[in-house]
């Protein structure tokens, strides 16, 4: 139901607002997962009222060839370079609902990156390219990205979204994780961020970030491509200064 009284470069204005706020927060160790959830809020509100920041339907539209989107894509590319995926942390709409649901009290499945989630989600990304670009197909929409923000709810792509959503109560991001042709440029950038979040010599090996990541993210082994800097890992962290959030140094 996007509010025909408010524009949509709100909900960009936004995502650059809502990227220094948490990129300072998180530098300055005063991101907290409650201080979060006001971003998350936020961000899913706007998705509904102006459609935006909604990054997965940004590409989806430069792949249609509406080239001047792909100006603030790699925008964002490189503060994600910079800074890590704060945007799919608590930015972008779509992640912010799915990451609302997934606090829904409910006993999680826990699925760590591994290759196969990263090739599903390449397949994914090259069947959009495609069915967007020779075949002028809008995949994203038909999956409901639209739909569901819209609110056309007797629609079938709102039930299809609506269908994700559900996954999402027990599974942590599924579109995400699978069909985000963002997520998918963003992954590999993120896992070279030059602001991410590094265990120091503090750490104790206790395990408990570990255990706390949905994702896998937080093993010591585990590349930070599927790091969304919820905050699991640091909150769970019983150790002051072990899991930072910093430029270089410590173990990473
Ligand atoms: S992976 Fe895609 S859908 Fe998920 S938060 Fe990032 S940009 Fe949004
Ligand atoms: S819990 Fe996992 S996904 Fe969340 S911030 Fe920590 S490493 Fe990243």
């Amino acid at each position: 139901m996007p509010s025909g009284s408010i524009p949509m470069i709100t909900g960009v204005v936004y995502a650059y607002l809502a990227f220094a706020v948490l990129a300072l927060l998180w530098y300055s160790r005063r991101f907290t997962r409650r201080r979060a959830l006001v971003f998350l809020a936020a961000s899913a509100l706007l998705g509904f009222l102006v459609f935006a920041p909604v990054f997965p339907f940004m590409v989806q539209e430069v792949v249609l060839g509406n080239l001047p989107v792909l100006i603030g894509l790699v925008v964002f590319i490189v503060l994600v370079f910079l800074a890590g995926r704060i945007i799919c942390g608590q930015v972008c709409a779509v992640g912010a609902v799915q990451e609302l649901v997934y606090l829904i009290p409910v006993k999680k499945h826990r699925r760590t990156a591994n290759r196969r989630q990263v090739a599903i989600r390449a397949g994914v990304f090259i069947v959009i390219l495609v069915a967007g670009a020779g075949f002028s197909v809008n995949l994203l929409a038909r999956l409901g990205l639209r739909a569901f923000f819209n609110l056309r709810v007797a629609s079938v792509p709102f039930v299809i979204f609506l269908a994700i959503l559900l996954v999402s109560v027990f599974f942590y991001r599924p579109f995400c994780r699978y069909i985000c042709p963002y997520g998918a440029l963003l992954a590999p950038v993120s896992s070279r961020a030059v602001y991410r979040l590094r265990r120091t010599d503090a750490c104790i090996n206790c395990g408990k970030c570990e255990r706390a990541c949905p994702t896998g993210a937080a093993d010591p082994d585990a590349r930070l491509g599927e790091c969304y800097l919820c905050g699991r890992c640091t909150e769970a962290c019983p150790v002051e200064g072990a899991l930072v959030y910093a430029r270089g140094g410590g173990k990473d």
